[in-house]
Parts: C-alpha cells; sequence; structure tokens
C-alpha cells in the first residue's frame, strides 16, 4: 500500500464537539479522506478535575458572565501540543484574519485551535503557552466555533492538495482586487444575456474586461484595497 502524506494536523479543542460536524463535507472533508489534512476534535471538559467536570467560573474583580477556567485549557493544550505547532486562539482582540495570513497558517504542519466560549478564557492560558489570537471580524460571536471553523477553512485552500491551484490564482484578494463578476450557462436566462466580450472567444479581450471589472468592483466597495 502507497503510504500518503499527510500535509497538516488540525488539533480542535472545544467544549462542544458536536459544532464541527462540517468539517467532515465538501471540500475539507475529501481533503481529509485524501489524507491531506487530519481533524482531531478534543473535548475540553474530559479534562476538567472539577468533579463535576465544569470548565466555568465567575470572573475575579466582578462583571457580567462567565470564563472558561485554565486548568481543563491546560492539560487539553498540553495532550496535543508538541515544540512544531503553532496554537491559535480565535478571539476579537486578535489581529483581524486576510487572505495573506490564512496562507502564512498553511505553512504549518501542525495547528492547535483552542475555542473560547462565554466571556472568554483565564488570561493566564496566554502566560503558559505561546498562543497567537486571530479575529474574524469586528463583532462579537458567541464562541470559538464559528471563528475556529472560518480560519481553518480560508487556510485549507492554501494547503497543498485540497483545491487546484489555479482556482487560487485569480480569486478576491489574491492580486490585492476583488473578483471580476462570472457566468455559465444558459447563456440567456429571463432575457439577460451574459456579455458578448465573455463568449467572442478572444481571451486579450475577456482578460481586460476581467481586470477593469475587478477595478471597478474594488473602488465601489473596497477602496481600501486600493490604497
Ligand atoms: N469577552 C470577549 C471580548 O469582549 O472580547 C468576547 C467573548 S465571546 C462572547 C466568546 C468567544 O467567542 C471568544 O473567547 C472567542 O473565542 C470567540 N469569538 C467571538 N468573537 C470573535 C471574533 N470576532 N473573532 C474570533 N473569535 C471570536
Amino acid at each position: 500500500m502507497t503510504e500518503r502524506k499527510l500535509s497538516m494536523k488540525i488539533d480542535i479543542l472545544t467544549l462542544f464537539p458536536e459544532a464541527f460536524a462540517p468539517l467532515k463535507t465538501s471540500i475539507l472533508g475529501r481533503a481529509e479522506e485524501a489524507g491531506k489534512l487530519e481533524f482531531n476534535i478534543v473535548n475540553i471538559r474530559d479534562f476538567s478535575k472539577d468533579k463535576h467536570k465544569k470548565c466555568d467560573d465567575y470572573p475575579f474583580g466582578g462583571g457580567a458572565g462567565m470564563l472558561m477556567t485554565v486548568q481543563p485549557l491546560f492539560d487539553a493544550i498540553k495532550s496535543v501540543y508538541d515544540e512544531s505547532c503553532q496554537i491559535i486562539f480565535p478571539s476579537p482582540v486578535g489581529q483581524v484574519l486576510t487572505a495573506k495570513k490564512a496562507e502564512q497558517l498553511s505553512k504549518h504542519t501542525h495547528l492547535i485551535f483552542v475555542c473560547g466560549h462565554y466571556e472568554g478564557v483565564d488570561e493566564r492560558i496566554f502566560q503558559l503557552f505561546p498562543i497567537q489570537q486571530i479575529s474574524i471580524g469586528d463583532y462579537v460571536l458567541t464562541g470559538g466555533e464559528l471563528p475556529t471553523m472560518v480560519i481553518v477553512d480560508a487556510l485549507a485552500r492554501f494547503v497543498d492538495g485540497v483545491i487546484a491551484k489555479e482556482s487560487l490564482e485569480n480569486e478576491s484578494f489574491s492580486n490585492g482586487l476583488l473578483e471580476y463578476p462570472q457566468y455559465t450557462r444558459p447563456q440567456v436566462f429571463e432575457g439577460i444575456c451574459v456579455p458578448e466580450v465573455l463568449v467572442s472567444g478572444n481571451h486579450a479581450e475577456v482578460d481586460k474586461w476581467r481586470q477593469q471589472q475587478s477595478l471597478q468592483r474594488t473602488k465601489a466597495s473596497r477602496s481600501d484595497l486600493l490604497q
């Protein structure tokens, strides 16, 4: 039997393992079947030394909500940690994820994601392990499960063999612009025609049109990308 080369191992530590069912579907599911990615979902609660397996407590100093306690997190991370790994904590206080950041993350061979919940985690976990915090945008979600899936999905596209290399080439942000509009069959639908140039067979004109459209779209909705 030929040995398959694993590109990346991804450990995901969470209080809600059932939230990760989507990783088994579509492109990520196929990438795991092909041995390009390996997902290991770890239940943080299994590591709690509390007799009721409690993983949260009230914040010192008062304030709304609960915090995830440090002991179960510490032991859960230790169970999957190795010197070569990068630990990521999705959080609104981190730097915002970009395509460039996702590509950088895809170069690692072992990532550990720690999903926060409630009001977040006891800050001491950041003194115990080197952890990179990454935000997925300037808003607050209820937990780190969706942000983890967003970051994993964004970086997985850059892992060798997960999607075709050409698919990455003209994607939004790949050249600093947003993608041009695309069309497929039928050529006319509800009286709306596909732009003539796309069916002209003139590749130079198609490229020129796409470049213009990309620029126009970027100016209209993301002029910050042009600066
Ligand atoms: N108290 C935190 C704050 O004000 O920054 C928010 C906690 S949030 C309710 C619970 C968890 O969801 C966070 O610890 C983090 O893991 C995740 N989370 C929420 N919003 C996020 C975002 N924009 N990016 C990444 N992770 C986020």
